[in-house]
């Protein structure tokens, strides 16, 4: 019969593991036993609902065996088994599953070999240890059973079988001993065993093996007193060899912080540590055990539709739910774990799931759980916070964004922004702490870097009274402040709107004379620039810089650009402008040659008009509308 090959990728990986030197082989056992408890979770599943599965949930189990002379090892299972056809899917190909990105086509390196420690490689990693394996399964409403052999990279074959019963038998037959590697190891009963343990000691289903004991017992012989001689004689007996209960089962003092980050590395296929573990052990109403995880970094497809959010749900061990999302809420889609309760029903379906009462308590208080952790990381552990902040910042801000404010109290402490003044990000608490007594507003300004913002000169008056200014860096940042409206009951402003709350009545009174004087100049200003401002206005607040360019109306440049960008489908091909003010500051020598040229010489004052405005752009950071002209005009004054 013709051999079928192996896809491109399983082909690789096949080489790599006949060809392991990968000292931890033993890691083969783990996959292969999850697997198989996999299966029986399937098909314990579908007999909550179906009766014509005719077992109970105490008839599934796993056996381990081993076949000295044959130097086989047997892992069976009466889980749900495959069909041929899935068979070809899930063993000719890797698993979907994501156990591995195995998509580089480097060669065989250090960082290959580092993969199989950190997730095992599912089925494959069979190959580490065995010179052929056979498959034989029998899947669930099936009557016929199929056998799967390959001996490694070439290829395998699928043949139909015998086997009584649903399930599946995995069946490995080890390779000879070399010079690097043991084998034969494998084939004695307690190392086999302690392997089991060492684990997946805590998979839910009694793993079966025969376990070597010893006994003394009475010979045939006699003492010289007349009784029997007695004698050690070894035996073997078939027993449950794991404890089976779950990691998030077992009491938090006997489970270390390693264990349950290496137990969220295997189950959730993530390289990296995650930024905090959270345990929950609650007793009341509703009693539940979670094992919940806050990512470090989001996975490659976070933000794409492809990522699957919500914990895996568990009822009294059983798995109901392999994505329960209506136990996180929405803009918590980051975390990842598990939740186990007795009082959930098993026999439960998505849409009776999302109303179910005792559901919704989990949730309410996984939801607190998740937010005491994240407020805990701010404060002990601000690098872990900060790096898990640029991998999911953006979820916690659209939260917000999406709810239109509405969940404002929930998730307003978690955010966080650059400050001008501590050159770090900080959240709103630090910097309302930070503010001293006088100051009324949160001051913020919009743009694309910190460097630029830090040269804005409406930042500077704000700065010169020793005030902070939080720099808001996303798109969305300021709908954001703006949906928010306060925090802690003071408003956020923003540098560029035109009443920054700076001065005192006096410095205003005397800004209102200059403004009055100044009128016929401001509208000459106005009328010079042809419809590009909606005002020409003495600034209050300039202090170095001779002109800066703000807005009046709801419009801020911001969002004027920011509408910009969006496609005409979204934006409804209406373009938002926002009413530009340029601002004039009557202290610097620039505005007396403005007015020294208006009162002589009005061609050259409506030049120095352009000449203002098209600075006031470029220190706003926005493009020049014409920047040939602009440059003709310079070289025009300077000669
Ligand atoms: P993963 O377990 O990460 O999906 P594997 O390579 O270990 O990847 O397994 C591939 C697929 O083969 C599994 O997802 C499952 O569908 C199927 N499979 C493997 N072992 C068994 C088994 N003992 N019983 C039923 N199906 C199995």
């Amino acid at each position: 019969m013709a051999k079928k090959q192996f896809k491109a990728e399983s082909k690789r990986l096949m080489d790599l593991m006949v060809n392991s030197i990968y000292t931890n082989r033993e890691i083969f056992l783990r996959e292969i036993i999850s697997n198989a408890s996999d299966a029986i979770d399937k098909l314990c599943y579908l007999s909550l609902t179906d009766d014509k599965v005719g077992l109970r949930r105490e008839d599934f189990r796993i056996d381990v065996k081993i076949d000295k002379d044959a130097r086989k090892i047997t892992v069976s299972d009466n889980g749900i088994g495959m069909t041929a056809q899935e068979m070809e899917q899930n063993l000719g190909v890797i698993a979907k599953s994501g156990s591995l990105q195995f998509k580089k086509e480097n060669d065989m390196s250090k960082e290959d070999i580092d993969i199989i420690g950190q997730f095992g490689v599912g089925f494959y990693s069979a190959f580490m240890v065995a010179a052929k394996v056979t498959v034989i399964s029998r899947a669930y409403g099936s009557e016929e059973a199929n056998m799967w052999v390959s001996s490694g990279a070439d290829g395998y074959t699928i043949t139909p079988c015998e086997k009584d019963g649903v399930g599946t038998d995995v069946i490995m037959e080890l390779k000879e001993d070399g010079e690097e590697a043991d084998y034969s190891e494998f084939l004695d009963n307690n190392y086999l065993s302690s392997i089991v343990k060492k684990y997946s000691d805590y998979v839910r289903w009694p793993i079966y093996m025969d376990v070597t004991k010893s006994r003394y017992v009475e010979t045939e012989e006699l003492n010289a007193d007349g009784t029997k001689k007695k004698q050690w004689e070894d035996y073997t007996e078939n027993e449950v060899i794991n404890s089976r209960v779950p990691i998030w089962q077992r009491p938090k003092s006997e489970v270390s912080n390693e264990e349950c980050i290496n137990f969220y590395k295997e189950k959730f296929y993530d390289m990296e540590d995650p930024a905090a573990v959270i345990r929950v052990s609650a007793e009341g109403t509703v009693s539940y055990k979670a094992m919940l995880f806050i990512p470090s970094h989001a996975p490659a497809n976070y933000y794409s539709k492809d990522y699957q959010a919500g914990v895996q749900l568990y009822s009294s061990g059983v798995m109901i739910m392999e994505h329960c999302d209506a136990v996180l809420p929405d803009y918590f889609r980051f975390v990842r774990g598990v939740v186990d309760s007795p009082d959930l029903s098993l026999n439960i379906s998505r849409e009776i799931l999302q109303h179910d009462r005792q559901l919704k308590i989990i949730a309410t208080n996984v939801e607190k759980k998740i937010k005491q952790e994240l407020e805990r990381l701010i404060q002990n552990d601000r690098e872990k916070y900060e790096k898990f902040y640029s991998a999911f910042g953006l979820q916690l801000k659209y939260g917000i964004l999406n709810a239109y404010g509405s969940n404002k109290e929930q998730l307003q402490d978690l955010l966080m922004f650059y400050s001008a003044d501590k050159e770090k990000p900080v959240t709103f608490k630090e910097y309302t702490q930070a503010m001293p007594e006088e100051q009324k507003y949160i001051y913020y300004a919009v743009g694309e870097s910190v460097k630029m913002l830090g040269e804005l000169p409406q930042a500077e008056p704000v700065r010169k009274k020793g005030y902070d200014i939080l720099y808001l860096l996303d798109d969305t940042d300021e709908f954001l402040v703006k949906m928010l409206g306060e925090y802690d009951g003071k408003q956020f402003i923003s540098v560029s709107a035109e009443d920054l709350g700076l001065e005192t009545q006096e410095e205003k009174e005397t800004a209102e004379k200059v403004e009055t004087e100044s009128r016929e100049l401001l509208d000459f200003v106005k009328e010079a620039l042809e419809g590009k401002i909606a005002a020409a206005k003495i600034s209050h607040k300039l202090v170095s810089r001779p002109v800066c360019l703000t807005t009046q109306g709801s419009i801020t440049l911001e969002m004027e650009r920011y509408f910009a960008s969006l496609p005409e489908a979204v934006s409804g091909g209406v373009p938002m402008k926002a009413e530009r003010v340029l601002e004039l500051n009557p202290a610097h020598p620039v505005f007396k040659a403005l007015k020294a040229a208006y009162e002589t010489d009005r061609e050259r004052a409506k030049d120095y008009a352009e000449l203002l405005y098209g600075q006031s752009l470029l220190a706003a950071g926005l493009p020049l509308e014409n920047p040939g002209e602009f440059s003709e005009l310079v070289c025009k004054l300077m000669v």
